[in-house]
Order: C-alpha cells, then structure tokens, then sequence
C-alpha cells in the first residue's frame, strides 16, 4: 500500500468512532478512554501519521502545528493526533508514537492504532474512514459530519475557512420544513423525534398479517428484487402507507422516477413519521429508514435527490400500500 495513495476516505457521513484504545494525555500519560465523544471543540481534527513516514515529518506534522497555532486557546477546534500503524509494524510502535510527542512537543492527545490484538490487521482507524495512507487528515464539522478526509490539507486554506466558521452564527436550513441530508445523519446519530402513535406486535403476530415477502422485507429487513414492483412507474395522485400498519407516509407528489428500480421519494409526508438509521451492513454505510410507528423497514435513503431536499428515499415497494386520493 503507498502511503502516497490518492483514495479519498468517507465523506459527508457520519463520523464513526475513532477505534483506537491506546492513548496519551498532552503530557504524555496514559490516557483510558479518548475518541470523538471526549473530544470538546466544535470541529474536530483528527491527524493520522506513522513514526517512519517521511512524509509525515516533512509536511504533515508541520501542517498540523500550524492549525494548532492558530487555534491555541480556543475551543473552537479539538485535535487528536493517532499514529494509524498499516506497514512497518516493528518501526512505528507505540514506544515511537511516545517520542513523536516529545519530538513536537504538541499539546495533545496522542493514540497508537496497529489493530491490537488482531496480528498483523493494522489501523481500526483507517478501516472505519477508509483512509488511504498516512499523513492523513480527518476534518468532521459541528454535526458530526466527516467533511474532510484526506492525504493534503493546505493549512492556510484550512485555518482560514474554520476561522471563518468561528465567526459565522450558525446557520439556519434554508427552508426548516423540509428535511436535508445532514438534518437525516442528525436524526440518525441523535434519535428520531416521538411517533404520532405506536403500533408494537410479536413476531408471530406479524406473521399471522402479513404475507411471506412482506414479513420478509419488512420485518428481517430484506430487499425486494430491483424492477419488481410496478409501483416504480406509477405517478398517480394519492398517498403512499406504511403496508404493516398502514400510517401514510409519503405523497405522489415528492414521488420521481430515479430509475432505481424501486418507488423514490424526494420527502417524507410529514416529519416524525419516517425514522432514520445508520446502517453499516454489507460492508456499506448507508442510512435506514423504518416507519416510526411500527419499525418496518421501508429502505434507505440517499443524498443524490432532486431539489429542493436533495433526498432519495429508496423504498421497497412491498413495504408500500397505494391509496388513491379521495374523489369527492
Ligand atoms: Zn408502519
């Protein structure tokens, strides 16, 4: 693996945690428990480096003092500096990462992440943010939002947009009725707000109601076949309801052909009605989306939607019951 390598990591999703267990404190001693959660700033800097990379020492330790500079002082920004172990095993140890402290005499929490305990399987770190070497620096905003990730930062473009969001009053959405992608990875990393009701079933009693397929998606959170549903060319008028407990969650309106092969919606029907998940399985991180009011899964939803929210809710057809609007 080059440490020069061009991969960019996650971008403009949740932060995971960090997934390092070895830390120092500022001043050197051991530190117990460290990551995202301790970290207080605003933003936060994560700085990934291994003792032996050249590079590091070149530009990325120097790039770092810099934004650390700039910062001294404030609690606008928070830093972690992690040695993220992926080649050289028996030359970046945690001896090593030690000394790099002292070397720099940075003021800050540093962590040794070789994979402990898992021979030979390298930095937790760089696996959870799918980072592609070292120097490597991780940038997550206010939200919890991996904003930047990557091997370059230029540390006066980088100082110069934080100051200029520490200035800036938070920013308010554009329009608060309608929900975007970072107000999803809010509600999925924040919890959802309360369902106008609650259905709750057993198992057994979910079986007895629904047939073999919908108990399949629904229920065990399967996937219906891409083009199986004619739903997905249907853009008649009406409501679309949760097909478990039948609360109606989107409108034919928001409804659009992304040619998926599943019913796409722009927005939900209102907020509170559809929850949002992290879904890290099958090797993806995507964001679930369940009916809030009886937890069926529905399917996931994507940040490449038209306007105005910029959503794509991808639904299983199956978990959909068509209502025609009401003639009077
Ligand atoms: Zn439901």
């Amino acid at each position: 693996m080059s440490s020069e390598s061009l991969h960019a990591g996650i971008l403009d999703d949740i932060a995971p945690e960090l997934g390092v267990i070895r830390w120092i404190d500022a001043s050197g001693q051991p530190l117990a428990d460290y990551g995202l959660h301790k970290m207080p700033g605003r933003y936060k800097l994560i700085f990934c480096f291994q003792d032996a990379c050249p590079g590091c020492h070149r530009s990325g330790f120097p790039t770092l003092t810099r934004v650390v500079e700039a910062f001294r002082g404030s609690t606008f920004v928070s830093f972690a500096v992690v040695q993220t172990v992926f080649e050289d095993f028996e030359e970046n140890t945690y001896e090593r990462m030690l000394a790099t402290q002292r070397r720099y005499a940075l003021p800050l929490p540093f962590g040794h992440d070789a994979g402990e305990g898992r021979e030979g399987a390298g930095s937790v770190l760089m696996q959870r943010y799918r980072s592609g070497g070292t120097p490597w620096f991780i940038l997550i905003d206010p939200s919890g939002v991996v904003v930047f990730n990557q091997f370059h930062v230029d540390a006066q473009q980088l100082i110069t947009a934080l100051k200029k969001a520490e200035q800036m009053p938070p920013a308010a959405p554009s329009d608060p009725n309608v929900l975007d992608w970072r107000g999803v990875l809010q509600l999925a990393r924040d919890g959802n707000p309360a369902p106008p009701r609650r259905l709750e079933l057993t198992e057994a009693q979910w079986r007895e109601r629904l047939t073999p397929e919908q108990f399949q998606i629904t229920r065990l959170k399967g996937t219906e076949r891409a083009h199986s549903s004619a739903l997905c060319k249907l853009f008649e008028p009406g409501r679309y309801a949760c097909t478990c407990c039948g609360t109606e969650l989107f409108d034919a309106a928001t409804k659009f052909d992304s040619k998926s092969g599943w019913p796409s919606f722009t927005q939900a029907l209102a907020p509170g009605l559809v929850a949002y998940h992290a879904d890290r399985s099958h090797g993806m991180s995507r964001i679930e989306t369940t009916c809030n009011v009886c937890d069926a899964h529905l399917g996931h939803v994507f940040p490449d939607g038209p306007v105005p929210s910029g959503l794509r809710y991808c639904i299983n057809a199956v978990s959909l019951e068509k209502r025609s609007e009401q003639v009077t």
